[in-house]
């Protein structure tokens, strides 16, 4: 589903606009605090090595399912996107499909999807490796909804498929309680996503 399609059926302008407060801010944290969120998993994960259906770039590739996350995109999620920034504030320069520098920091506040802001993360996480690259595109897959393809591009395998773990973990861990797929440090939870987790590890393998 794309975004213009949520748009349409409101579930954009369905944040801050659901209660009687001036901001929404304590119904939305009571609507966050009382949702039963299954939490995102992956797929099926793909290393393209040469030019692709998608692209002519060499990708990884993630297959993931949001699953009830389909339904809170960026700008639903409290504090996700101030939080994200603070960690990772060399997200300030990714220009997404604006193609200038803020242009994906105005999509969080817009709201986009988390497999999308995974993608962002997982090229970050690159560049701080040394590994600097800059391409990635996240697309739904049709007929399935709350699943998509996140892509983007590497140039060391190994470091591309560890950004893409981290990214996961690091989003997943910016998510309400309720809304995780791993477990916090007592490991309650254990870890829901199939990527193998590997040390140091924030979360138990199932
Ligand atoms: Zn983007």
């Amino acid at each position: 589903m794309t975004d213009q399609q949520l748009e349409q059926q409101g579930i954009l302008e369905d944040a801050g606009n659901d209660g009687e407060h001036s901001d929404g801010s304590r119904d939305r944290a009571t609507a966050v605090a009382e949702a039963a969120v299954s939490p995102m998993r992956v797929i099926e994960r793909g290393v393209y090595r040469g030019p692709h259906l998608y692209s002519l770039t060499p990708m990884i590739r993630i297959k993931l399912d949001l699953g009830s996350l389909e339904e809170w995109p960026s700008n639903r999620l409290p504090h996700l996107t101030e939080r994200l920034l603070a960690l990772l504030p060399g997200l300030h320069q990714h220009g997404c499909c604006y193609n200038e520098p803020g242009g994906f920091v105005q999509r969080l506040e817009e709201g986009t999807w988390l497999g999308h802001v995974a993608e962002h993360v997982a090229i970050e996480l690159q560049s701080l490796a040394g590994t600097p690259v800059t391409r990635g595109k996240t697309r739904s897959v049709t007929g399935e909804p709350g699943v998509y393809n996140v892509m983007y591009a590497y140039r060391e395998q190994e470091v591309g498929l560890m950004a893409g773990r981290l990214a996961l973990r690091l989003v997943d861990s910016l998510l309400p309680p309720n809304f995780r797929a791993c477990g916090d440090s007592t490991g309650s939870t254990g870890m829901r996503t199939n990527l193998p987790c590997r040390p140091p590890s924030i979360c138990r393998l199932p």
